[in-house]
């Protein structure tokens, strides 16, 4: 039986549980976060953040730490990756910051990770544990109870699953079987700045676009390192996360693109490869005193480099309705996943549609995307991206 002020238990502390569990205490909600692994933290490489993602930085109470990580780039650039030469950009000065209220830019994810980590260990509203994996729950009129691998239990008003991509919070609100597995492999490494190729240096956000296969690339960490993410779409038919593998494996996918596009690649060092996963929208979010958050609740393939602003945006607006309704989980569950399926299943659809019409099309679909795409203004693709970009997880 839990109280009043029994505590919401958040299972996962990645990026969206450690969020929500801000976005709670900004209301005097108090939390215990339930995380698998034996410490808190992030591994590996950049993160892009849209103009959203700073307002959820905001209302979380961490928009001057969060700002002080990032590198603010100039553009989003698209090359063609078979002639090397520029498609389109995306100019993101002025014009972009004064259109959606704040900037883009670039943070590494263990700096943004610790932004969250800090914040939540200064909190006495949020206790963190550590080696607690949440297998599963069981609920009354009054508490939700979880269950941690190794028999411990723990009681609180409210189970919130934002325990990612495998999420077993979500196997029993939704029961809807595994992930997708994309085909898609993605091939990560972060190099020095001084082993960049000195002429691509660029302080963007850069896209080289090819058949079945892209790369991207930015700078971290006040530019000492670059974020170099390359993908091949070569219908891997299982999920792996973070394999260890040779340049010649990465290679393998770009033998068809340009020289100075290959290139890149071999300034790469220590690559992990991880093949992508992602899920259909589907509505099942709630069950009863349990919602999933994040990853756990809406897994995209990272095409619009949102997933991770997606996750801060729910936390935004599950703490907006547990603040409006203290005494009301059932409306403020169901408020919460009303106000925020559309628009994350839109960003879940158009990740995919992404992917398969911008980043990896080949003849003449490639043409098509090249005279689409750069016969547009930056204005015009503000106007494209007003309805994310303009987002702060409170409105649909
Ligand atoms: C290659 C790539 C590039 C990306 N680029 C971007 C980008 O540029 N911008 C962007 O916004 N997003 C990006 N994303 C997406 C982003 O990384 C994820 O959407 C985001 O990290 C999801 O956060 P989360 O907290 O929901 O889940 P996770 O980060 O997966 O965190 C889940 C946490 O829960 C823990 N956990 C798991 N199971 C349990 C359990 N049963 N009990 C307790 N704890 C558990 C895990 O250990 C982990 O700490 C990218 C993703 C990929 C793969």
């Amino acid at each position: 039986m839990a109280g009043r002020d029994a505590p919401v238990l958040i299972a996962g502390g990645g990026i969206g549980g450690l969020a929500a569990a801000l976005g709670l205490a900004q209301k005097g909600i108090r939390s215990v976060l339930l995380e698998k692994a034996a410490a808190l933290g992030e591994i590996g490489a950049g993160i892009q953040l849209g103009p959203n993602a700073f307002h959820a930085f905001d209302y979380l109470g961490v928009g001057e730490a969060a700002r002080g990580m990032a590198v603010y780039i100039d553009q989003l650039r698209m090359m063609d990756a078979l002639t090397a030469a520029e498609i389109t950009h995306v100019d993101l000065g002025d014009a972009f910051r004064a259109r959606f209220g704040n900037p883009y830019a670039v943070v590494h994810r263990g700096d943004l990770h610790g932004v969250f980590l800090r914040a939540c260990q200064e909190s006495d509203l949020i206790e963190l544990r550590v080696s607690s994996e949440v297998t599963g729950y069981v609920q009354d009129g009054t508490s939700v109870t979880a269950h941690l691998a190794g028999g411990g239990r723990v009681t609180g008003a409210l189970l919130i699953g934002a325990d990612g991509l495998w999420s077993n919070v979500r196997k029993q609100v939704a029961g809807d079987g595994t992930p997708r597995v994309s085909g898609h492999t993605t091939y990560r490494s972060v190099i020095p700045t001084e082993q960049m190729p000195e002429d691509l240096r660029w302080n963007a956000a850069t896209l080289w676009a090819g058949p079945k296969c892209h790369l991207v690339h930015y700078p971290l960490s006040g530019w000492k390192v670059f974020n170099l993410v390359v993908t091949y779409h070569n219908d891997a038919p299982e999920p792996v996360a973070g394999k260890p593998v040779g340049e010649e494996e990465v290679l393998q996918g770009f033998a068809h693109v340009h020289e100075r596009a290959q290139n890149i690649i071999r300034h790469g060092t220590n690559w992990k490869l991880w093949v992508l996963c992602d899920r259909d929208p589907a509505e099942r979010w709630i069950d009863g005193r349990v919602a999933l958050l994040g990853d756990a609740a809406h897994p995209m393939l990272q095409y619009f480099a949102q997933g991770a602003c997606q996750a801060m945006e729910d936390a935004v607006c599950l703490s907006h309705v547990l603040g409006a309704y203290p005494d009301d989980h059932e409306t403020a569950l169901e408020t919460y996943r009303a106000q925020r399926f559309a628009r994350t299943a839109r960003v879940q659809l158009l990740s995919r549609a992404i992917g398969e019409h911008i980043y990896h099309p080949s003849g003449d679909h490639a043409r098509l995307r090249n005279d689409i795409m750069g016969a547009k203004t930056s204005e015009n693709y503000y106007d494209d991206l007003a309805w994310l970009y303009g987002g702060t997880g409170l409105a649909h």
